[in-house]
């Protein structure tokens, strides 16, 4: 599942695994996490980043993901739970850039790739149907209006207790799509055979109910 920042694929990907029994992989908290990262050792100021430290740091940059007593999902960087901080502002602020750098991507998709390696894996980023996983089974590329994905997201930050300007949250949703789809590696894109859902109008069930007959279709 590919698709533009906040539009909820996370949420239809998580359910639709729980339903089906396969593992959940969220791989924009992979690049959510080197991006903290970077962040805290100080390879990040205003628009710079020291590429070099970060490529000779990165090696030992442990991504794994737990799970909580209630089965959430939670992200962890050299085993320390970061899944409240890589939500925050300010990672999500600097993550397309980070996110643009190939020997990330080459790092992450790799990764990615050994995680997927036995199937029964639904995956959600920018690149999966393009390029870590060309021959999946089902594709889906999900949207909605800009509008729409900042008041989820503005809801989600207040929901989790942070105070978001709801125009600082539009203006970084249009910018990371602006720079994921601008990138030389890798740009979001829709592969060619994945499916579109605009789920701007739907609800949490009606999109859950779209996602399952196709899984259902795909899956004959
Ligand atoms: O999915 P999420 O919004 O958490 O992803 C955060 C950022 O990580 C995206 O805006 C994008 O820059 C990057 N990303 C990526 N490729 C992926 C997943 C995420 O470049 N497969």
């Amino acid at each position: 599942m590919d698709g533009h920042s906040s539009c909820g694929k996370s949420t239809m990907a998580k359910t639709l695994a729980k339903k089906i029994g396969y593992t959940y992989i969220d791989t924009g908290a992979m690049y959510r996490t080197v991006t903290l990262y970077a962040l805290r050792r100080g390879f990040i100021n205003g628009d710079v980043i020291d590429e070099e430290s970060l490529r000779r740091e990165l090696p030992g940059i442990e991504i794994s993901f737990g799970h909580d007593d209630q089965g959430k999902q939670y992200t962890m960087l050299n085993g320390e739970n970061v899944e409240r901080e890589i939500r925050g502002m300010e990672v999500s602020g600097k993550v397309s850039p980070i996110s643009a750098i190939p020997f990330v991507r080459e790092a992450m998709v790799e990764q990615q790739r050994a995680m997927g390696s036995k199937g029964a894996v639904i995956m959600d980023g920018r690149d999966i149907g393009t390029t870590v996983f060309p021959n999946a089974e089902l594709k889906i590329f999900v949207t909605a209006s800009d509008e729409i994905r900042a008041r989820r997201r503005f809801d989600e930050l207040t929901l989790k207790g942070e105070n978001p300007v709801y125009e600082d949250v539009l203006k970084n949703v249009r910018e990371r799509d602006y720079i994921d789809s601008h990138r030389a590696v890798s740009p979001l894109r829709k592969a060619d055979d994945a499916i579109v859902l605009d789920n701007s109008d739907m609800t949490f069930q009606q999109q859950d109910e779209w996602l399952m007959e196709h899984y259902l279709e795909a899956a004959k």
